[in-house]
């Protein structure tokens, strides 16, 4: 199997950003503009927007997720938010395992681990987010890091489960800096990401996983990354909350 086979899925990552209201006139937005793209369309959004955008991705092709879940079923956990809630609106991707949750909120190879199982568990697909600092590339630890974070992620996911991962190759020295990885350093890491999923699973298996590249892709360079042989498609931070950037980065995918 190979990239041409291999769907690829521009996925927007809100962050904090938007009330409902601007949720839905976001997406109004959005709607025409990747109505005909050839690729998965999927925004990410605060928990409190997803009814909001359920709604206004209706009969449309966008797709929508959340930014986290919980890895229980319910209890006592405040603040937090599980999979059957998430379902229960409509939601069908969640980004697992963030930079941004990892250095500012605790999250760990652990926890990234078993959202990723519960998700899978309920039937949403996760986004994993898996990612060197500069300081580890500096090192020369990329390749050691991204191969320990993919297969931390993924310890007990089935190979059954594993068609329904999609993991982002995120640089965390590209993710909201206006730094992008080269199309070449995006290839690579993508490349370390599928090649620790072959060592777990198998080759064609590998092949079959969507892995995209994450950390400012825009609409002025998404062209030359998505080129990349292992480059499936983007998670999109910034440029998701402008309309017509997102639009030309699903059109660079749709190509
Ligand atoms: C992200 O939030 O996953 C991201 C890649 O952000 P940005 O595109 O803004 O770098």
């Amino acid at each position: 199997m190979k990239k041409s086979v291999r769907k690829a899925v521009i996925a927007g990552n809100w962050k904090m950003n938007n009330t409902p209201a601007q949720t839905t006139a976001l997406i109004n937005e959005m709607k025409p503009l990747v109505a005909d793209a050839d690729c998965e369309v999927v925004l990410c959004v605060p928990f409190v927007d997803v009814p909001a955008a359920v709604e206004a991705a209706k009969g449309s092709n966008i797709k929508i997720g959340a930014e986290n879940v919980h890895f229980k079923d319910n209890g006592a956990y405040t603040g937090e938010v599980s999979a059957d809630m998430l379902l229960a609106l409509g939601v069908e991707y969640v980004v697992i395992g963030h930079s941004e949750r990892r250095t500012y909120f605790g999250e760990t190879d652990q926890t990234v681990n078993l959202r990723t199982l519960k998700a899978l568990e309920k039937g949403l697909k996760p986004i994993v987010c898996v990612g060197e600092t500069l300081e580890q590339r500096e090192l020369g630890y990329t390749e050691t890091l991204l191969k320990f974070q993919t297969k931390m992620a993924l310890t007990n996911v089935t190979a059954d489960q594993l068609k329904n991962v999609i993991i982002a190759y995120e640089p965390v020295w590209a993710i909201g800096t206006g730094v992008t990885a080269t199309d070449d350093q995006a290839d690579e890491g993508n490349g370390f990401v599928r090649a620790a999923i072959a060592e777990a699973y198998g080759a064609e298996a590998a092949e079959g996983v969507t892995v995209q590249y994450g950390g400012s892709m825009n609409a002025k360079n998404a062209d030359e990354l998505v080129d990349k042989v292992n480059v499936d498609g983007g998670l999109i931070g910034g440029a998701s909350l402008k309309a017509p950037d997102f639009a030309t980065i699903v059109k660079a995918a749709s190509k």
